[in-house]
């Protein structure tokens, strides 16, 4: 445990802190970013290309890697690391995010189809396109888990605790989540409580399955015959080790999960509960699910005093500048969040000095005449504290003629060789390569972003 996870840094002004999560695909330097690559890609970016850009760990989901291609065929390739041709840490969700959310999404979608000229139900399509997501049919929800139909080829899929385990054990991420139900806002007190408890025993569920498991892997190699599928992927794993354990499951982390909704009591009880389990880290769900930015972090705030200082701590599905900062502040060491791969794709680019006079230095920096001084050291005209949003939307008319970078304050690939006019006329043109470079521009923008964190808390400074 002390391996995988040591502080650095205690920030002496806040619960931020500098550290380092060891796995067996690299070292994370947090507080860290971790892009969502859904489907075992982020989208439009070439492998090639992380490490240059210093993404340090990304995030697949579950439920998309079962419904396709399953668990076999990526267990059999030797985990998602070799079958996507990703090396470096990665860490995997429940499913229970995307089979609840999507199965929310499905009901408010029949409710639109009566009114099908409705331009809330065409942006929603729209976006569904963008994130590339299909609805699972649900057949059943209940304390054990969860039944649905693949969209694929009408499989039934079951997501019950130990299957969500098995099936992360198979993908084969670095760190993985508890199996979880996440409530929605508006939930009511009751429903939020009987979802909260829900949760906790599945937490206990999914340790005791880890724990099997891991016997099972690391004890008694004989155990139950081998599927044809883990036979491929036993025979793949002896050629890079001689060991007779798994090197997929026996590295795997578990975070429990903590919930409880918008309620202040729920959350400080579920934070309580499954700190005290000694998972390998706590990861914290159920934000960011349609809540005001203050609810969202106060339900990190309610839970901060309970934060484990040993462990590392995740907060799933956050990832916007200004809430960023704030929440470092309350001892958040990674955060995932399809934002900044999402923007890029619908044309929205990362601005960065914006982001570091409007965000950064405000929350940084508490007088303005350190404010002032600094815009300046870093080369930014302070009347740019005053100006609008931190992204600019590449598809607007007003950049078809305008030749000046991308962003004229960033350094990367994109910025230093192609121009605004050029990222319009490929955005325009649904050219592929304008997802590509946009992408890699807002990822370049997020990990300076949190190299400035970093620094910050190492000074004392948040
Ligand atoms: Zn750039």
């Amino acid at each position: 445990m002390k391996e995988f996870f040591k502080v650095k840094h205690f920030s002496k002004k806040s619960k931020a802190r500098v550290g380092e999560i060891k796995t067996s695909h690299g070292v994370i330097k947090t507080p860290a970013f971790v892009p969502v690559a859904t489907k075992g890609t982020l989208k439009a970016l070439p492998p090639q290309f992380i490490k240059e850009i210093g993404i340090q760990v990304a995030f697949v989901n579950t439920y998309h890697l079962v419904t396709h291609p399953g668990g076999g065929v990526i267990e059999a390739a030797g985990g998602i690391h070799k079958f996507a041709n990703l090396d470096i840490p990665l860490m995997s969700d429940s499913g229970g995010f995307q089979i609840f959310s999507l199965a929310r999404e499905k009901i408010q979608n029949s409710k639109f189809k009566v009114q099908n000229n409705n331009l809330k139900l065409k942006i929603r399509l729209f976006q569904a396109d963008v994130r590339g997501e299909e609805e699972p049919l649900v057949v059943k929800i209940s304390d054990d888990g969860v039944k649905f139909r693949s969209t694929y080829d009408g499989r039934l899929i079951e997501f019950t605790p130990e299957k969500s385990i098995e099936y992360q054990s198979k993908i084969g991420a670095d760190l993985m989540m508890s199996f979880d139900e996440c409530t929605y806002y508006p939930a009511t007190h009751e429903y939020t409580k009987r979802a909260m408890e829900r949760t906790h025993g599945w937490l206990i569920r999914c340790i005791n399955y880890k724990r099997k498991t891991r016997y099972r892997n690391f004890l008694s190699p004989v155990g139950p015959p081998p599927s044809a599928a883990s036979q491929v992927a036993k025979n793949l794993v002896s050629s890079f080790s001689s060991s007779r354990r798994s090197p997929i499951t026996d590295r795997q982390y578990l975070y429990g999960v903590v919930q409880g909704g918008t309620f202040k009591d729920l959350r400080k009880k579920s934070a309580e509960f499954v700190v005290f389990q000694n998972t390998d880290g706590v990861a914290i769900g159920g934000v960011s699910v349609g809540e005001s930015k203050r609810k969202m972090r106060d339900q990190v705030r309610w839970v901060a005093d309970y934060l484990p200082k040993d462990r590392p701590v995740h907060l799933l599905g956050v990832g916007q500048f200004d809430d960023i900062v704030d929440l470092v502040k309350y001892g958040i060491d990674t955060f995932d969040c399809v934002e900044p791969t999402r923007l890029a794709r619908m044309g929205y680019i990362y601005q960065w000095s914006r982001i570091l006079s409007e965000i950064f230095f405000p929350s940084v920096l508490a007088t303005s005449g350190r404010l002032e001084k600094s815009l300046r050291a870093a080369g930014i005209p302070s009347s740019s504290a005053t100006r609008g949003r931190d992204e600019i939307n590449i598809l607007k008319t007003v950049y078809k003629n305008d030749l000046s970078p991308v962003d004229e304050d960033c350094k990367c690939y994109t910025c230093q060789n192609f121009t605004k006019a050029y990222l319009h006329h490929l955005f325009k043109q649904k050219e592929i390569l304008g997802y590509t470079l946009a992408t890699y521009h807002n990822l370049w923008v997020m990990e300076r972003f949190f190299e400035k964190i970093r620094d910050a808390i190492r000074k004392d400074l948040i």
